[in-house]
């Protein structure tokens, strides 16, 4: 069958794959340990499931409107006041299906054929597939290691051309867990607002913060990069919410009409019932948002150090989101292999550990580990890479 261009060159999330692919083993029988899924472990906290029956019981299950419900509008207005102090518009607010659609149909809105978006690497998975099914054109910047991945002003600079249409900023980041300071977000917005560059901000792990640290949006540093920016954002993995697919981004009123337009198109709107588990999900309390966080920073403090202590594994402390991404290409060299992609291979063969590799997130050198599963999981997992790295080079 001869498809479309736009998908020839086109492959599966790395990340959904590698789920997908470790509960397939786990189907078929064998213990296998997934590490690869950015998905919280949480049930979806007994109130918003609550909200969501009660929606079904009232008879809540026809077509909303196609950019969301008045309601969960509002309640994402409010969110965004109390959390960031930024005040917007029901116009300036479009529901989507989770984050990743609210990407999706913002770069559809926004990119013409051949226009450039600049994207720090490492990256999510999904950016520079969702820009180019938009015919723009992906521009990495490398974020240095040393610089704890993160990209600086001079390096931006240099990649700005006349084709430049927006930048996209991860903090907290998918894969390194990184977030740019308020000092760091100045300086790239002010090189933003000098171009005319439009920020694409995707906060979607902002309530995953460790060691004290707290969110800062790029849109609350000043009235002219709030105009510039798009926020991205929703209640996967706050609220542990990933199935209910719900997500949004605010910002520029005639961008959020466009893309409400699109949707009316292609999904009408989001689900209905999910929705109002979500207006559940922001006007409830957020209890369950902390004890969630603090049981992720408790594995992360554990389980980085006995990562780190494995030969060949390096690792920077991540600050947020539930990843962590050290550097493996000393633990493949170590092992036998000539790249990380084939150390992660042989551990999900031999060991039954499935991690993302770092080359779907354009690092090639690193490897992905997702500590959003139990601690006694996460323990088992580290032994287990342990014991492969053992016999590896006991081997050699
Ligand atoms: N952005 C980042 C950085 C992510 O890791 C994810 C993965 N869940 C998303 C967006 C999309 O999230 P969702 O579609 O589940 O809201
Ligand atoms: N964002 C999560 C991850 O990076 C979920 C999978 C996906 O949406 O790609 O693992």
């Amino acid at each position: 069958m001869k498809l479309a261009k736009r998908v020839s060159t086109l492959t599966a999330s790395t990340t959904l794959e590698i789920t997908a692919k470790a509960k397939e083993l786990k189907d078929a029988g064998h213990d296998v340990i997934g590490l690869g899924a950015g998905e919280p472990d949480f049930n979806t906290p007994a109130h918003i499931l609550e909200a969501a029956k009660k929606a079904m019981d009232e008879g809540f299950t026809k077509y909303t409107p196609s950019g969301g419900l008045p309601a969960l509008k509002k309640a994402i207005i409010n969110k965004l006041e109390t959390d960031q102090r930024l005040t917007y518009k029901p116009s300036e607010v479009i529901v989507c299906i989770g984050a990743k659609h609210a990407l999706y149909t913002l770069f559809q809105v926004i990119l013409d054929e051949g226009d450039e978006v600049i994207i720090p690497t490492p990256y999510w998975v999904s950016y520079p597939e969702q820009v180019k099914l938009a015919e723009g054109v992906p521009v990495y910047v490398e974020g240095k290691e040393e610089n704890q991945f993160k990209i600086t002003a001079d390096q931006l600079k240099n990649v700005i051309s006349s084709k430049t249409k927006a930048l996209i900023l991860n903090s907290p980041s998918n894969p390194t867990g990184m977030i740019y300071t308020k000092e760091e977000l100045q300086e790239l917005g002010k090189i933003c607002l000098e171009h005319n560059i439009i920020i694409v901000s995707d906060e979607i792990y902002e309530k995953l913060l460790y060691d004290g640290n707290q969110h800062i949006s790029i849109a609350q540093l000043s009235p002219e990069l709030k105009a510039q920016t798009i926020i991205i954002n929703g209640v996967s993995k706050s609220h542990s919410m990933t199935g209910w697919r719900i997500g949004y981004a605010v910002g520029n009123a005639e961008i959020i009409s466009a893309m409400t337009n699109l949707a009316s198109h292609s999904t009408s709107n989001p689900t209905s019932i999910a929705q109002y588990a979500t207006i559940a999900a922001y006007q409830g309390s957020q209890g369950d948002v902390e004890v969630m966080r603090q049981a992720f920073e408790e594995r992360l403090t554990i389980i980085f150090e006995k990562l780190n202590a494995i030969p060949g594994f390096h690792c920077i402390k991540p600050q947020g989101a539930f990843y962590l991404f050290p550097n493996a290409s000393e633990a493949a060299k170590l092992a036998g292999y000539n790249d990380v992609d084939s150390l992660v291979k042989a551990l999900l063969e031999e060991e039954k550990v499935a991690l993302v590799p770092g080359s779907g997130f354009g690092a090639d050198n690193y490897v992905r580990l997702s500590y959003a599963t139990s601690l006694e999981q996460l323990e088992k997992a580290v032994e287990r890479i342990a014991r492969f790295m053992e016999k590896a080079t006991a081997k050699l």
